[in-house]
């Protein structure tokens, strides 16, 4: 130990810390992220490779100094403002946000993520896996919704009406280079899991309306949790007036603005009421709003709307909540080893000490199997041409038996990778944090707390744990003719030692011949408890075997050289 005499002219300094941390490039530094690019991507390495190696020197420095900028406290005051009246008492209810969002926003979406020509299913995920490392950051929320949208536009891109067809477009492929942003709003303020119960009304008007429009649906009636509400167009589901699916929830594309109107920023008939003060993607301005008969445009059947949002939206919204916790876990991972590395108590760096050790080891193999599942899972998705069937009764028209466990099986492992990555990112992050004693909380110190409060959020949106897991269970019961879950278990893990996988197969068969979780007596809340501990286990298993397959050689980060090699280049 080293103790000293007092030193008024106290030489501590984190210097070295912050050197390597904001020099450390997110893509080429990391071999690991490397390893696992390649091992999915094919013989597109070569120019993913390239194109990710010009893109983190934006990501890396650039835009995670602007995802820092706007996380700052005097900024948040600006990132949830509405202005409802402009100064000549015209209601145009126009959100302000911080400047560093705005470029952030037209910079990232600039690179027309969704646009066919501009990218492969793999480029484009990897990019989004690479952006992630920045978390929310006020713009993945938006990322994630217009990839939703889009999504479902395509599936019924045949049948699209003129507007909706001219709305895909501008989404997709961008016009003069700009590409516009897709919102999803669903929940309403009697509940967000339970979306059929949805009481917004669609009501077809032949006669014009005050915005000169004719023969079209409009929308009426009040959601709750409006995120990106400063966007161009929202998928929004409501209830169809006067059709025989009046009960049963429809889909529909509605624009912000109607055409020619964003600049006199007239709103499509709907007001934003309020914003919502959050505990995290403070950046992203989520509201309350009102449709007092906005123009809204169907997609698909009506009666089809429920299983299509359900089934394409929020599971893609589910896909990203995955991988970009798993993305920015190799952030914070990385961010706080290399903290213990540099820091030191009682004369000796605080890495060394076992108990540190431990920790360190769980956060690596949390980051890197969380990383490694989520590429697996979303490579299955690219293996069904990166496209989702919309429910059970879908994926039973599938003749091929194979071919039908298998999309059920990524159906399945959509669910389950949301519901445990969102589960365990918080508590690894607060882990993580932990590292930097005290000044883990503060928020101009490091990343970590905006991360940490991001990612409360995943927990919450797109179908929470509770939701999921009764989902899960439920779909086990409807396709018990035809996959046993026990050879579910065994194809989900395979590859694994087959005396776990046993293990695993005993466990969920007990569990699903359970037919029912909504009963409210011991022995299911027994099941239900049982059902909540092995989700986990069942899919960090699948992540374990995930992270196996990359053979990745660890070679452990070393902040001693780091320090070294960045001090030489600069
Ligand atoms: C920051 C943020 C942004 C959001 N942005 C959007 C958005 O842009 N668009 C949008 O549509 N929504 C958005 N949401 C809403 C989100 O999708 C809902 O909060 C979510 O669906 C849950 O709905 P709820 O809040 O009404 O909770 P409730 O539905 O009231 O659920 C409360 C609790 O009951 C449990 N529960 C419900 N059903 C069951 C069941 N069958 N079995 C066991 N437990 C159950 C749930 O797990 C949950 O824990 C956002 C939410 C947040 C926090």
């Amino acid at each position: 130990m080293n103790y000293t005499e007092g030193n008024r002219e106290n030489p501590y300094t984190f210097d070295d810390y912050l050197l390597v941390r904001d020099n450390y490039n997110y893509y080429s530094d990391d071999d690991f992220l490397k390893s696992l690019i390649r091992k999915y991507v094919g013989n597109e390495f070569t120019a993913i490779d390239k194109e990710l190696t010009a893109l983190s020197k934006y990501v890396s420095f650039r835009w995670r100094e602007f995802a820092n900028t706007a996380n700052e406290l005097e900024n948040h005051l600006k990132v949830t403002r509405v202005k409802h009246y402009d100064a000549h008492n015209h209601r145009i209810d126009r959100i302000e946000r911080c400047t560093e969002t705005e470029i952030l926003e037209n910079e990232i979406f600039s690179l027309g993520l969704f646009d066919p020509d501009r990218n492969t299913p793999w480029s484009r995920f990897c990019i989004m896996f690479l952006l992630y490392q920045n978390g929310e950051a006020g713009v993945m929320c938006p990322i994630a919704c217009t990839h939703g949208l889009i999504w479902l536009m395509q599936k019924y891109e045949e049948s699209l009406s003129k507007e909706t067809q001219n709305i895909l477009e501008r989404v997709r492929k961008g016009k003069n280079g700009i590409y516009e942003i897709g919102a999803q709003f669903v929940s309403e303020i009697q509940g967000g899991s339970d979306v059929p119960a949805n009481l917004v009304e669609a009501v077809f008007e032949e006669s014009e309306g005050q915005d000169g429009i004719s023969n079209c649906w409009r929308l009426y009636g009040q959601k709750f949790f409006c995120s990106a509400v400063h966007a161009d167009y929202a998928l929004v589901t409501a209830k169809p007036k006067g059709v025989s699916s009046s009960t049963r929830i429809a889909a529909f594309v509605v624009p912000s603005w109607l055409p020619g109107n964003k600049n006199k920023e007239i709103r499509n008939s709907y007001t934003i009421d309020r914003l919502k003060p959050k505990l995290g993607t403070a950046e992203l301005p989520t509201a309350e709003i009102t449709y007092n008969g906005a123009v809204a445009y169907p997609i698909g059947p009506l009666e089809k709307g429920l299983a299509d949002v359900v089934g394409i939206v929020l599971s893609l919204s589910r896909l990203h909540v995955a991988f970009g916790m798993a993305a920015g876990a190799l952030r914070v991972v990385r961010e706080a080893t290399l903290y213990s590395q540099f820091r030191t108590a009682f004369g000796v760096p605080i890495s060394s000490f076992p108990l540190m050790l431990n920790q360190i080891e769980d956060l690596n193999k949390f980051a890197k199997r969380s990383a490694a599942g989520a590429f697996k899972v979303y490579s299955e998705f690219i293996h069904f041409g990166e496209k989702l069937i919309t429910g059970i009764r879908e994926l039973e028209k599938i003749s091929d038996l194979d071919d039908r466990k298998r999309r059920f099986r990524l159906r399945e492992l959509i669910m389950l990778q949301k519901i445990v990555v969102a589960d365990e990112t918080p508590k690894m992050i607060r882990k993580a944090i932990s590292f930097f004693g005290g000044h883990g909380v503060m928020e101009d110190f490091l990343s970590l707390p905006r991360l940490h409060r991001d990612s409360m959020i995943m927990e919450l949106w797109e179908g929470p744990r509770n939701v999921l897991l009764t989902q899960i269970h439920r779909d086990f019961q409807r396709v018990k003719d035809w996959y046993d879950p026990r050879d579910f278990v065994k194809d989900l893990l395979d590859g694994m030692n087959n005396e776990l996988i046993e293990d695993y197969a005993n466990k969920f068969e007990e569990i699903v011949s359970f037919d029912n979780l909504l009963k409210n007596d011991e022995i299911t809340k027994r099941i239900c408890r049982d059902w909540e501990d092995f989700s986990n286990n069942l899919f960090i298993a699948y992540q374990e075997q995930a992270l196996k397959e990359v053979d990745y050689e660890e070679t452990p980060i070393k902040f001693s050289k780091l320090l070294r090699n960045f001090k030489k280049k600069i």
